[in-house]
């Protein structure tokens, strides 16, 4: 716990504190940004990376063949980059210019899993797979990777455990795969996942455990479960380096389909994406990928709930995963469940940290107002975390000098508003996210 008075000289350090802690909406630049140049050694390099891209494609063929849907694009799991020229054009009636051309990246729309946690969640359990069959000799790196589908394979994973403690989408995607793989999953979530994510589960014949109390306890308990048993392996949102690196690929593929797309970025072209924040994970992994790609030439900002900002929090104060937003008096109640987390991840944040351009955080009305504007304007459905909020990122940042400030020509910039998921959430959910948005839209 922290005292009164070590909060107060956190405030005093950092006044941007007292207002996050009122929950309102802030944008906070980092002052510990550091440049190309400048970039500390990370645990994480780039060589890892490309290695983490290879895994990917070696794993193309036994995803043709277990999950059809992806035979169209030869087993890669990807998401088009969406020009929203409609939604830009609402959004600049109503407030600052959005200048340069705005698009989404459509991980609402990743195959199978629905969500970003189809990079990172799938990478975790596909590289933990291929690592016990090459320890058992049943398989070679050059192998054809169809081999995961056969009964032989299934058996052998079935003798293994993976455990995983969720909220929602990281518990969907390891729980879909492992069961794909042939392994015994158990989920344990916390009391406020979704019934039609834990129903889904089920039905895949994962093993769906529930705890009372929040996510932080529902991953508490699911690391003491598993790490119990010899036989099992844990995916520890909290701190995970193969789930990091999964969504690093996301950055190698986006700057393939900026290539495709004649899209320059340089010093002259600025580069802005915008990410939603759970535990930092997700948007840490692409901040670190575009980084390794564009340099100082990509602007990464995460975006939280103005009662969830875990990252946020960390970061300000300089406590990382020390402090927590309960510690602050916020209560991580948040409609947004992918983003309701209190503690950010230890090592994505301590990256991140010297990353990231900025954080900017959201209030959960004007989160759902965008969920519904985005429907009526591009026909695209995005779950309220995955959050819409990413929209408004480009006038977040127009509120302050950083583009002057950095010499940005923002008649240039490309700005991707990276969304996140959507496309699993049954109809009557959606209607329900829909309506709510739009009565904000007429208040
Ligand atoms: C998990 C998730 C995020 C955030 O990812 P973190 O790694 O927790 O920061 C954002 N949006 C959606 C839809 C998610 O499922």
């Amino acid at each position: 716990m922290y005292s009164k008075n070590r909060i107060d000289s956190f405030v005093k350090h950092a006044p941007v504190l007292k207002e996050i802690m009122d929950l309102k909406p802030v944008i906070w630049l980092n002052p510990n940004k550091k440049s190309k140049a400048e970039m500390p050694a990370f645990p994480i390099k780039k060589e890892d990376m490309e290695a983490a891209a290879q895994l990917w494609e070696r794993f193309a063929p036994f995803f043709v063949k277990a999950f059809p849907e992806t035979t169209e694009a030869n087993g890669f799991l990807e998401s088009p980059l969406k020009e929203i020229q409609n939604m830009k054009l609402l959004l600049n009636k109503e407030s600052e210019q959005i200048q340069g051309r705005f698009f989404l990246k459509c991980d609402n729309a990743l195959p199978i899993a629905g969500s970003i946690k189809a990079r990172g969640g799938f990478f975790e359990v596909l590289h933990y797979a291929e690592e016990l069959a090459l320890k058992a000799g049943i398989l070679k790196k050059n192998d054809d990777y169809a081999v995961f589908t056969t009964e032989k394979f299934k058996q052998f994973f079935n003798k293994y455990k993976i455990g995983v403690g969720s909220t929602g989408n990281l518990g969907l995607s390891i729980g879909i795969i492992s069961a794909k793989i042939g392994f015994q999953a158990t989920v344990y979530v916390s009391a406020d996942a979704k019934k039609w994510k834990k129903d889904l589960l089920r039905s895949k014949g994962v093993e769906v455990i529930e705890f009372a109390g929040d996510f932080s306890e529902a991953i508490l308990a699911g690391r003491q479960k598993t790490n119990a048993d010899p036989m099992a392996y844990f995916v520890d949102d909290e701190n995970s380096h193969e789930l990091f690196l999964g969504y690093t690929v996301g950055a190698l593929r986006l700057a393939k389909q900026l290539e495709e797309a004649n899209i320059k970025v340089d010093s002259k072209h600025p580069l802005f994406v915008y990410s939603p924040c759970g535990v930092g994970g997700s948007p840490g992994g692409t901040a670190f990928g575009l980084k390794q790609i564009y340099g100082d030439n990509v602007h990464c900002l995460f975006v939280e709930p103005t009662h969830s900002p875990a990252v946020l929090t960390g970061l300000v104060t300089g406590e990382m995963s020390n402090i927590s937003v309960q510690d602050i008096g916020i209560d991580n109640k948040t409609e947004a469940d992918g983003l309701a987390v209190g503690r950010p991840s230890h090592f994505a944040t301590t990256v991140s940290g010297h990353l990231i351009s900025g954080i900017y955080t959201i209030e959960d009305e004007h989160l759902f107002k965008l969920l519904a504007q985005l429907m009526d304007t591009e026909k695209i459905f995005l779950e309220p975390s995955a959050t819409a909020a990413g929209l408004v990122g480009p006038q977040m940042v127009a509120k302050t000098d950083y583009a002057t400030k950095n010499n940005l020509k923002m008649e240039n910039a490309t700005h991707i508003i990276w969304a996140t998921g959507g496309d699993l959430v049954p109809n009557e959910e959606r209607k329900m996210f829909y309506e709510r948005g739009r009565s904000e839209v007429a208040n």
